[in-house]
């Protein structure tokens, strides 16, 4: 039997539903090497992910996934992140005010349309954390307006549906060049969300190289095997490094498995030796 990691996980302290030691736990259920902690822009459940992670043996390696822009959305992944970097931090921030300038104006968006939510509930829903349209999508579900998680952004939170409002972004190069500074490795996480060609994503990928990109997440919940192939073989023809994992979310994504995915992914830990290269 292989040993097996998982490099994306979202925890309470974003749009996961598990606290950082209960991922631990969980994933030391699972069976799993190592796991990286990857909240969306933050990285205040790394500290107690570490912790935990010592205790119960498991190697924990902190992270964080930034949202950025290069054309459109993107979400970098930062590995082996120093947590307590200033610069980092104050990215952070910038990015918790893109939010909380954008939040208000998805609940006043729904409330145009007769939808009974406010911005308190929202962010007792988010515990007063990195808020997340998935934390509005629960609120919906819970008072009946949407069965869930996919209907909430197909009806009202999806790019161009009558709740999304865009947040501001911060450049992708700005985004790769503080994961360098606070001695992580910047990966492109799921690429395959972009929905292009092979082709297509080969230049995309090779442009963001240009501008510092160090890897690609090649394994990911949402890829196809197709797809996997395909970034593998762009990684390897541009020497990028490659990642894996689940993008995990709890609750919030039901029938996404810590470590596995929809049922049969796996990721070797050898993948993690690769990223560990970088350091030598
Ligand atoms: P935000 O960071 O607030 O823009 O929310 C983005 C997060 O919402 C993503 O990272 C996903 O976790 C989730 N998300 C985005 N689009 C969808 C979708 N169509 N279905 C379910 N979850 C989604
Ligand atoms: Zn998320
Ligand atoms: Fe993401
Ligand atoms: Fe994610």
């Amino acid at each position: 039997m292989g040993e097996y990691i998982d490099l994306h996980l979202h925890t309470t302290f974003s749009d996961g539903t598990l606290t950082p030691s209960q991922i631990v736990d969980q994933a030391k259920k699972c069976n799993l090497k190592a796991i990286a902690i990857t909240d969306h822009d933050t990285i205040n459940g790394v500290e107690e992910a570490l912790r935990s992670g010592e205790k119960e043996g498991l190697e924990v390696i902190p992270g964080v996934e930034l949202s950025a822009e290069f054309d459109r959305e993107m979400h970098l992944l930062g590995l082996f992140i120093d947590y307590k970097n200033k610069k980092l931090h104050n990215i952070l921030e910038i990015l918790k005010t893109h939010r909380e300038n954008r939040n208000p104006l998805i609940v006043e968006r729904l409330n145009n349309v007769g939808i009974d939510i406010t911005y308190e509930e929202v962010k007792n829903a988010a515990h007063n954390r990195i808020i997340g349209r998935p934390h509005i999508a629960n609120i919906l579900i819970n008072k009946g307006y949407v069965k869930d998680m996919h209907e909430a952004f197909d009806k009202y939170l999806g790019v161009g549906k009558i709740g999304y409002v865009k947040k501001d972004r911060i450049p992708a190069d700005l985004a790769i060049n503080i994961i360098k500074e606070a001695n992580g490795i910047p990966i492109l996480a799921h690429p395959g969300h972009f929905r292009k060609t092979a082709k297509e994503l080969d230049k995309f990928i090779f442009e963001l190289k240009e501008i510092g990109l160090m890897g690609v997440e090649a394994y990911h919940s949402d890829h196809d095997e197709e797809t996997t192939k395909a970034l593998v073989k762009i990684a390897d023809k541009h020497n990028l490094l490659i990642s894996g994992g689940s993008d995990f979310h709890g609750e919030h994504k039901k029938h996404i498995f810590m470590g596995t995915g929809y049922g049969n992914m796996k990721i070797e830990y050898n993948i993690l030796e690769n990223l560990k290269k970088v350091f030598n």
